[in-house]
């Protein structure tokens, strides 16, 4: 198998969302802690630094889930980052990975990738067919880069690199900022305040009428996993549950979850984004992976992570 206890793996953003997943699925299957380093200790948008540390660690695996992201405001407000910081810091790992001809790359992407009126639910070759949405054309155009990136470096070297695009994630460790984070963490932190304070209603943005999916981050790193031990192939592969809901359905249970009884409001200045996006996911379930996590369970731990996170000291 690709993962034994002789692999090193390494694991660029293992602080974020599917990043630290992915450090406790390696440790739930008794594998070794992978390789990582702190952004203080390495930024990833530094070639020469990255190049170093891979050229140091020549790892046999490595996982590229670090990148610049965020919500449908914050990919408005800092297109410039989102597209540079995420094209660096690919660059900078791929290329150095190549340099070292690291044998296997799983690099991470999102399904933002597809175009914005893609048939749903949206295959993996409906990629480049039509134009993306444009609230998060910059972070989408750095990371089909990124798959192309993948696919050159297969073509040229033979190396099976492979390339996973997750649908919305979700889980322990999330950012829950109120404005720059995705609608799931940020409706949570907001149910929960309305709740606190006792306010009368909450709002949601938009319409409340796109559909989106959701995934755990657990379960996710579980798929990335596994493709890494079952898969090969230049197409990226769809992570997703297959299925999705309103964000008015996301908020209701939402406030279920909290406990919240007031009114919900929805503020339709606010973009809604794509009008749809959920994954078919008939190529990894096909490889023998199914999610096991479902949104009302993944929701109600995640608000029991976030209510032990605002008990511990900064
Ligand atoms: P997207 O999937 O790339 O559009 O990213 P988001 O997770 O940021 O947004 C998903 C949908 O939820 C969009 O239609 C948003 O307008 C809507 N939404 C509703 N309330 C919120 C919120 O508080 N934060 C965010 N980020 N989105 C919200």
């Amino acid at each position: 198998p690709v993962l034994n206890s002789a692999t090193k793996v390494y694991i660029a953003g293992h602080r974020g969302l599917v990043g630290s997943a992915l450090v406790r699925a390696l440790r739930r299957r008794g594998l070794p802690d992978p390789v990582v380093a702190t952004s203080a200790e390495l930024d990833l948008r530094d070639r020469a630094a990255t190049a170093r540390f891979l050229a140091r660690e020549s790892p046999d695996v490595v996982v590229l889930a670090a990148a610049r992201v965020g919500g449908i405001a914050a990919n408005a407000a800092q297109p410039a980052e989102f597209l540079s910081d995420n094209l660096r810091i690919q660059l900078a790992v791929l290329d150095a990975a190549r340099a070292q001809g690291v044998p296997r790359v799983l690099f991470l992407g999102s399904s933002c990738i597809y175009p914005k009126l893609a048939p749903q639910p949206i295959r993996e070759d409906a990629l480049l067919t039509g134009p993306l949405e444009p609230t998060n054309s910059a972070y989408a155009i750095a990371k089909i880069a990124g798959i192309e990136h993948v696919r050159a470096v297969r073509a040229q070297d033979g190396l099976p690199w492979i390339s996973a695009m997750p649908t919305n994630l979700y889980g322990p460790g999330d950012n829950f900022h109120p404005t720059a984070s995705h609608v799931l963490p940020g409706l949570l932190r907001r149910f929960h305040e309305a709740r606190e304070s006792g306010a009368a209603s909450v709002v949601v943005w938009g319409t409340g009428t796109p559909r989106r999916e959701f995934l755990h981050a657990d379960d996710a790193a579980e798929a990335c996993l596994h493709l890494l031990e079952h898969f090969d192939g230049p197409d990226p592969v769809n992570v997703g549950t297959g299925t999705d809901v309103t964000i008015a359905e996301l908020a209701g249970l939402v406030a279920e979850v909290v406990g919240f009884t007031g009114r919900v409001e929805f503020d339709t200045s606010k973009p809604d984004g794509t009008p749809r996006k959920v994954l078919d996911v008939g190529v990894l379930r096909g490889l023998g992976w199914a999610p096991r996590t479902g949104l009302r369970e993944g929701l109600e731990s995640t608000y029991r992570w976030y209510l032990e996170s605002l008990a511990l000291p900064e």
